[in-house]
């Protein structure tokens, strides 16, 4: 059996006692880390014109290359005062019409400016709130992605969903489109909490979103879920837990709520007295992690929990899981495009980032030109820092010298990384024998202090990250 099953088979079977942190481990929880959705980071990307030409990317995919994109809906019928995500109220449907009109363009000019490609095997609609869309303009989105960049029979198209607001008639469209897996924004079900986040939505209604899901063929049903919240306990986290599994998600993802209303305005109204402190939410993640893995749920990386039989539980007990932007996933494709405001793309030259502001989105593609904004060109140790962050986040372990000759570097190329993590194996965060660094099981949750120090930009960007837990 491969150490990677091992890691895996033992959560499932004999759930870790729930215990409060050591004043050690408090000590890194308090860090402000990035999340290694990516590295580099999107802080990184930078505007402007250079070298590097992210055109040619686009057309220099291969004949062989599986592709995925990533598709931005910027709309919500009502912010959540937790809200971190590049989004608007639209008060209006005219404006979310005018959107999906654009966005029909974009897609137009994506299936011109990509390379031979191999097709679709996995579309992602996120936001925002793509059930902001109404049916028919979600409908008629997909069939022109299908289209456009040759969607695979058996791709997977997910969608993320407000529960609150999610209508029959949308449910039947995601049925009608073929749409594989949903994702059900849940965060808590308490109702305290609920309306101290601007966020209502009764057990009942997301119940009978699961039932109808299933029922129109969307099988596969992922919930989120949110600790950190005001009012939120550890007690009042482990009851939102143990209802959401009442509904058979096939995946959960627990979430740290990040507070920086200094970036995002409407975060004020959550009042800084109504949250926990680092002890108390390492406290609230322990109880949901607690239930969910008494509940049968596979520990995946940093944050997701699957059902045993879910593909993301057999990729990570293979070795195959990635971390992307939504977190884990287990799509091995080499390329993801970019659809709509704010999106990232990811191709083997480098990162791009559509506009952020619709409003310049839009500009660009009236211009017949594709929005992209920011970039990154990644050097060769960029991809190998990338590859040892990604192995650490997933695996909780890396063969640092191994990666390195993957990439073409000398096995040492990134010792002074390693000799940064003295402190991390006193505080027995990890243990490193020869190149090879393994996460101990009880710092899964600060996973992160150790993937950053192979973070060589980290200096810069440090201030703009929330807490490690
Ligand atoms: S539904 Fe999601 S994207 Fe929209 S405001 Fe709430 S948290 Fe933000």
């Amino acid at each position: 059996m491969s150490p990677i099953i091992e890691r895996y088979l033992p959560a499932a079977a004999a759930p870790r006692a729930a215990r409060p942190a050591t004043a050690v481990q408090l000590r890194h929880a308090d860090r402000n880390l990035p999340r290694y959705t990516s590295y580099p980071t999107a802080l990184a990307f930078q505007p402007g014109e250079g070298e590097a030409a992210p055109l040619d990317w686009f057309a220099g995919t291969r004949p062989e290359d599986v592709i995925s994109a990533y598709v931005h809906v910027p709309f919500c019928r009502r912010l959540c005062w937790y809200c971190g995500c590049h989004t608007t109220v639209a008060h209006e449907y005219d404006r979310i019409d005018t959107f999906q009109r654009v966005l029909e363009r974009e897609i137009d000019l994506l299936g011109r400016a990509l390379g031979s490609h191999a097709g679709a095997a996995h579309l992602h609609f996120g936001g925002g709130s793509p059930n902001a869309l109404s049916p028919e303009h979600f409908l008629k989105l997909l069939r022109r992605l299908g289209d456009r960049l040759r969607l695979r029979p058996d791709a997977e198209v997910a969608v993320e969903l407000d529960p609150a607001l999610l209508s029959d008639a949308f449910v039947d469209a995601l049925g009608e489109g073929g749409v594989t897996r949903a994702s059900l924004g849940v965060q808590t079900f308490d109702p305290i909490v609920q309306e101290k986040v601007n966020r209502i939505q009764p057990f009942e209604r997301v119940a009978a979103a699961a039932e109808r899901l299933r029922a129109r063929g969307v099988a596969a049903l992922n919930f989120d879920l949110m600790y950190g919240l005001p009012a939120q306990s550890p007690e009042n986290v482990a009851k939102s837990v143990e209802l959401a599994l009442r509904l058979r998600p096939d995946r959960v993802a627990v979430f740290g709520y990040a507070h920086v209303p200094w970036m995002k305005k409407h975060q004020v109204m959550i009042k800084d007295a109504d949250l926990a402190d680092v002890a108390g939410r390492w406290e609230q993640a322990e109880a949901a992690d607690q239930a969910l893995v008494a509940g049968g749920y596979i520990r995946i990386g940093l944050d997701h929990y699957a059902r045993p039989d879910d593909p993301l539980a057999r990729a990570a007990a293979e070795g195959r899981l990635r971390r992307n932007f939504q977190g884990y996933t287990d799509d091995p494709a080499p390329v993801l495009i970019p659809v709509g405001p704010s999106s990232i793309g990811h191709f083997r030259e480098g990162f791009v980032q559509n506009a952020i502001a619709t409003d310049a989105w839009s500009r660009a593609i009236a211009a017949d030109e594709l929005p992209l904004a920011r970039k990154l060109p990644l050097s060769r140790g960029d991809r190998l820092r990338a590859a040892v962050i990604e192995r650490l986040m997933c695996d909780m372990a890396a063969d640092v010298g191994a990666i390195c000759e993957t990439h073409g570097a000398p096995a040492d190329a990134l010792d002074a990384s390693l000799e940064k993590l003295d402190e991390a194996v006193r505080d027995g965060l990890c243990r490193i024998s020869g190149r090879q660094v393994e996460i101990a099981e009880d710092a899964r949750r600060l996973m992160r202090v150790v993937a950053s120090a192979f973070d060589e930009r980290l200096p810069i960007a440090q201030t703009r990250h929330a807490k490690a837990v």
